[in-house]
């Protein structure tokens, strides 16, 4: 049996220059190297980030000690495990954290080694990184995802003030090598568009334009031009789907969408109304992580017209979490990011339970992003169905469409 003998790590920078964590396993004759992502608009709920604190250095966001729990005490619990045992690697690395949100050593470093043992494990199988996941997850047959593509940004990536956080284009055009195309053809159209208009078109975190537009109604309305004189059909070719991300937008049991303060039932009517005029298709965090009454009015009043709602902070890819929402019909489909959680093991459980129960599931990069294409993978080898990984800018985005086009030629 070929064991993990080498665990290394460093911080390095993510793509909006703040440290993260990244690890290199080895065994054999193979090392495997991953980087972990991080979020702005993290949920109250998520796994524990460990951040240095130390303000003179990197604004208190160095990773230093998440690295030395990566080479030190957890470096210790996988050395001479089998990096091709994904479950044995992951819980050894919980057993020896402790805690119920990996607060002892941190999310990010446990994550670190979680993602670099999957691709340790393929590397020793010799097979590729989607390949090991399908094995480990158990689909028959690994699937290319539907792309949301984050074109236009708002909320906490980006300074335009706007309330919801992602307008998305969503192809739905048969293959994901047109549906990327008509992603990047319409970006190119909104930014002539915008810039016609005299917006700037300066990109936000995730490679979307972040123009200073005055409504959520103004900025889709650009959106569905671009559509058109892109060449698309908007509805039928082309649909749309928003990030709300509302938790960002909430204070005192109230919303605040466009200059208006909501109700949670006045926001699912500003939905509503939203969906009535253009084709979205997909909400993600309608309401703010903790309103579980809103979330259910807006389950209740979109659940027969087959509007795909979200859980993103609201279930943070959490097995304990999604159970909650399922119970209390929340949602019809959950967001998975791997730092929310902070394990392979554990995520793969979450899409278990979610496909189990008819779910969908989309596959999530952060707004803080590394060239680490691991998502790409996750998402073929689990069939997930969708990913969301920005705009078509932006290398660190990209990078994941890329690895998507590669992975496309051996299916
Ligand atoms: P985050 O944003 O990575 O800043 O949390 C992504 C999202 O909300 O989906
Ligand atoms: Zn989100």
């Amino acid at each position: 049996m070929t064991t993990i003998t080498d665990v290394r790590a460093r911080q390095i920078l993510d793509s909006r220059g703040n440290p993260t964590v990244e690890v290199e396993l080895t065994a054999g004759e193979h090392t495997a190297r991953a980087a972990v992502p991080s979020g702005a608009s993290t949920g109250v709920h998520e796994a524990l980030e460990l951040r240095d604190g130390d303000q003179a250095v990197y604004g208190g966001k160095g990773v230093t000690k998440a690295v030395a729990h990566v080479t030190g005490p957890l470096a210790e619990a996988v050395r001479g495990l089998d990096p091709t045992d994904q479950g044995a690697v992951d819980a050894a690395l919980l057993a020896a954290d402790g805690t119920d949100n990996k607060s002892q050593y941190g999310a990010n470093a446990i994550l670190g080694i979680s993602l670099a043992a999957a691709r340790l494990g393929a590397m020793v199988k010799g097979v590729a990184l989607w390949e090991h996941i399908q094995q480990l997850y158990g689909v028959d047959t690994p699937t290319l995802p539907r792309p949301m593509m984050n074109i236009l940004n708002g909320g906490a990536h980006a300074d335009s003030g706007l309330a919801i956080q992602e307008f998305m284009v969503f192809p739905k055009l048969g293959n994901f090598a047109d549906n990327l195309r008509a992603g990047a053809e319409i970006f190119h159209v909104l930014k002539r568009k915008l810039s016609a208009a005299g917006y700037a078109v300066g990109v936000g975190d995730e490679g979307g334009f972040a123009p200073h537009i005055p409504t959520v109604d103004e900025a889709l309305k650009f959106i569905m031009e671009a559509i058109e004189e892109a060449g698309y059909s908007a509805g039928e070719e082309i649909e749309l789907a928003l990030d709300a991300a509302a938790s960002e937008f909430y204070a005192g049991g109230k919303y605040t969408v466009d200059g208006r303060t909501l109700t949670a039932a006045e926001l699912v009517d500003f939905y509503l109304d939203l969906m009535k005029r253009y084709p979205i298709t997909s909400i993600e965090d309608s309401h703010h992580e903790d309103d579980l009454a809103g979330w259910q009015q807006m389950r209740a009043a979109t659940a027969d017209m087959g509007l795909q709602l979200v859980g993103d902070d609201l279930l943070v890819t959490n097995v304990n979490r999604l159970k909650m929402g399922i119970e209390q019909g929340l949602a019809n489909s959950i967001l998975v990011k791997v730092n929310q959680i902070g394990s392979l093991t554990e995520t793969l459980a979450a899409m278990r339970m979610a496909h189990a129960e008819g779910w969908t599931t989309v596959i999530s990069h952060r707004s803080g992003e590394t060239e680490d294409t691991f998502i790409a993978d996750l998402a073929v080898g689990t069939a997930a169905g969708q990913i969301k990984t920005g705009s078509l800018c932006r290398s660190e985005r990209v990078a994941k469409y890329n690895q998507l086009l590669r992975i496309g030629e051996s299916l």
